[in-house]
């Protein structure tokens, strides 16, 4: 459903020929060759979503405004998983300072040919009707990084079921491409090279191709083996090298860290599914890549243990220990 939308356009069309009767912006009766363009709404501006420095409290965004002590917490890269509409667009983690959000800077929409022709024929066509591509940029709200990221994917132009205020169409938006990539996980610093590299590409593909993610997170596993030392290969009985089935050498590393163990082998069943068949979806590949991260947690991430020693060190020290300088 989509969640709202915007005042749209002056002189509108009306158009009766489906049956109902509802009203055109002049921006969506653009020729054929017109094909690309703010349709349903009005077109949002290069103004950054957010001023440099400090910002008064009528400079900020509508839902920083409520939270005057900083911005809330960025939502998991989930919520680009659905149909998105720029009056609701969630506010995921920035892929490069991962402290702020993602608003909308601009996006544009481009007709497929099935729907240029049918504007082509009737002048005008409706929601529902037309559909295509979109590209677009998304600008970071932490005026310290200020990153803009482009995105692109598939367009429509719907009725709008929500709020009535934005008008009663409006476009909606599906990401199939985000370039940088979003972090599909927050990695501890100590994290192998070989497995970080497998995880961005995992990231960079997991738009556009779910399967293909899962089969980089798979990558990912076997490389975090062969960081702990877990062989590869081994000589069959022919005398011959013969590489090591990933099961085998999960199964070897399971003799000293069975939970963390258990946890890549969930990881290698969603790579097969996705090795194996086009269904996976990104939800399910999303849930790989969470198990993923408690297995690199588990091993790598040291935040806990140092906590366990700060809390060992003031009880033994009834207090604070005195700092050395
Ligand atoms: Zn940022």
């Amino acid at each position: 459903m989509v969640g709202s939308r915007q005042a749209t356009i002056a002189s509108p069309a009306t158009n009766v020929t489906a049956g109902y009767s509802w009203a055109l912006p002049t921006s969506a009766r653009l020729s054929p060759s017109g094909r690309c363009g703010v349709f349903g709404r009005r077109q949002t501006t290069a103004t950054p979503t957010v001023a440099r420095g400090p910002l008064a409290d009528t400079e900020r965004p509508e839902w920083a405004r409520a939270l005057p002590y900083g911005r809330p917490m960025a939502k998991h890269i989930r919520e680009f998983d659905a149909w998105l509409d720029e009056h609701d667009w969630p506010r995921v983690a920035c892929p490069t300072c991962g402290d702020g959000g993602l608003g909308v800077e601009n996006l544009s929409g481009c007709r497929d040919a099935p729907s240029a022709k049918l504007v082509a024929k009737y002048d005008v066509t409706g929601p529902e009707e037309l559909t295509g591509t979109f590209s677009g940029h998304l600008r970071c709200d932490n005026p310290s990084c200020d990153e803009l990221v482009t995105v692109a994917g598939d367009w429509q132009l719907v009725v709008n079921e929500g709020d009535p205020k934005w008008g009663s169409f409006g476009d909606i938006y599906r990401i199939r491409y985000v370039n940088p990539p979003l972090q599909m996980m927050a990695l501890p610093s100590a994290t192998p090279a070989s497995v970080r590299n497998a995880i961005e590409v995992a990231s960079s593909v997991l738009w556009n191709s779910p399967a293909s993610s899962a089969g980089r997170l798979r990558q990912g596993v076997e490389e975090l083996l062969t960081v702990r030392g877990i062989k590869r290969f081994v000589v069959n009985k022919h005398g011959k090298q013969q590489r090591l089935a990933l099961d085998s050498r999960i199964a070897i590393f399971g003799k000293t860290h069975s939970e963390v163990a258990e946890t890549l082998l969930a990881v290698k069943w969603i790579g097969n599914n996705g090795a194996h068949d086009n269904t996976l979806t990104i939800d399910q590949v999303l849930v790989g890549a969470e198990i993923l991260e408690a297995a690199i947690r588990a091993l790598y991430d040291k935040t806990e243990a140092q906590l366990k020693s700060k809390v060992k060190a003031i009880n033994k020290a009834k207090g604070l220990p005195k700092s050395k300088s």
